[in-house]
């Protein structure tokens, strides 16, 4: 298929496929040729109730016949809706909303540095983890531990450790009298969904309250029911201090939330802010959302499909071609013996499947939270049909 012409004045930041992408129906997307493929990256785990939902849909028709933008320092009915759901359902009774993760993420590097100011000394330092993911700002990149991120764009933002993830005892040792949080993602999705050990998201917060400071949750990518409960901190009986989420919320439509504890928020008057910070038209969407998915019978069933499409990627290659399956909710990924993930997420393409393939060895699935059974089962087939032509074909 040919280059779109237009496609020369667009940045080359990433290597896309050549088609268009012009349709999207719970969990299809369909190109400009019409041809239709299960989708099971749903916007890198964004689209929580599948591709073009009626929730999303009304909520923007209704609102831009209302209201779009009153400016940032008005209150509006939207705002003020998501922020009472948001703060109940979190048990986190302070929000400021966002217009991405990254930016959810860098409001709460800031909160911590000024909590550290005025509670702690001037402590500054946040610790995080090896091959965490936090976002694309200068701060954001710092607090990740992507492999060789540290040297892109000299000089990195300062006041950031990092250990191993998983590691509390590592944890440990990284504190000193100069940090102010831990940071870390309950479970790390870009890193080929890295689930830690059970009891430590516990065994943080004792940590945290030992030592007086802040713990700090990244659920961009885990929260609003990606995993199976609302947030994955409830799994472990516990509540961070400051939580940021984005990716689900809006289910396609760009916003993001930081939340934090009375204590924990401290921003004052022009701290914090942004010309679309809480926009009408993007906290209706996410009240929507927020209210489909906060259902106990939604999440109920994100587990059930969630451990649906579990057993059937144990089933989905030859014997010893697969090392782990490993996940929760609806967010897995498939380990492999060899490198060949790329390949066969580009052999899945072809035949009308997305997945993405986060290592050369892991495959990555977020369907919509919508998900079938039966689009699983369709989605199993597809891709060991796709692993034996990937696996066959570096013989040849
Ligand atoms: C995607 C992601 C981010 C960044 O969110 P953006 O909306 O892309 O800025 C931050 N943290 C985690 C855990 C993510 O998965």
């Amino acid at each position: 298929m040919p280059l779109p012409a237009d496609a020369e004045c667009l940045m080359d930041i990433t290597a896309r496929p050549d088609v268009v992408m012009t349709r999207g129906a719970g969990s299809y997307l369909f190109d400009e040729h019409g041809r239709r493929y299960l989708d099971f990256i749903q916007g890198w785990a964004v689209n929580s109730l599948g591709h073009c939902p009626p929730e999303v849909r009304d909520a923007l028709v209704e609102q831009s016949d209302r209201l779009v933008a009153p400016s940032p320092s008005f209150y509006s009915p939207p705002l003020l809706a998501l922020a009472r759901r948001l703060t109940d359902l979190s048990g986190l009774p302070q929000v400021f909303f966002t217009n991405s993760g990254a930016e959810a993420n860098e409001g709460a590097i800031k909160l911590c540095r000024k909590w550290g100011k005025r509670h702690r000394g001037g402590a500054f330092e946040i610790v995080t983890a090896e091959n965490a993911f936090h976002g694309r700002t200068l701060a954001t990149m710092a607090a990740s531990g992507k492999p060789g991120w540290d040297a892109l764009f000299p000089p990195p933002v300062a006041g950031f450790s990092k250990v191993r993830f998983g590691d509390r005892d590592a944890m440990a040792r990284a504190i000193s009298s100069r940090t102010v949080a831990l940071m870390v993602e309950p479970i790390q999705g870009e890193a080929g969904v890295v689930v830690p050990p059970p009891g430590y998201l516990r065994s943080l917060r004792a940590l945290a309250d030992e030592h007086n400071l802040l713990l700090v949750l990244d659920e961009v990518q885990t929260g609003i029911g990606r995993t199976g409960a609302l947030f994955a901190f409830e799994d472990e009986g516990i509540r961070p201090d400051v939580l940021t989420v984005g990716k689900g919320l809006g289910s396609g439509v760009p916003i993001g939330a930081l939340l934090a504890t009375r204590d924990a928020a401290c921003f004052e008057h022009g701290d914090q802010g942004g010309t679309f910070n809480g926009n009408p038209l993007m906290t209706a969407v996410g009240k929507r959302v927020l209210d489909a998915v906060a259902e106990p019978t939604f999440l109920a069933n994100v587990r059930r499909t969630g451990e649906h499409l579990q057993r059937a990627l144990h089933d989905v290659g030859p014997p010893g071609s697969i090392v782990e399956v490993r996940g929760r909710g609806l967010l897995w990924a498939l380990v492999l013996s060899e490198p060949a993930a790329p390949r066969i997420r580009d052999v899945c393409m072809e035949r009308g499947l997305l997945i993405n393939a986060p290592r050369p060895n892991a495959l990555r699935f977020m369907p919509s939270l919508r998900v079938s059974a039966d689009e699983i089962d369709e989605m199993a087939t597809t891709l060991r049909e796709a692993i034996a032509e990937a696996l066959v074909h570096r013989f040849i």
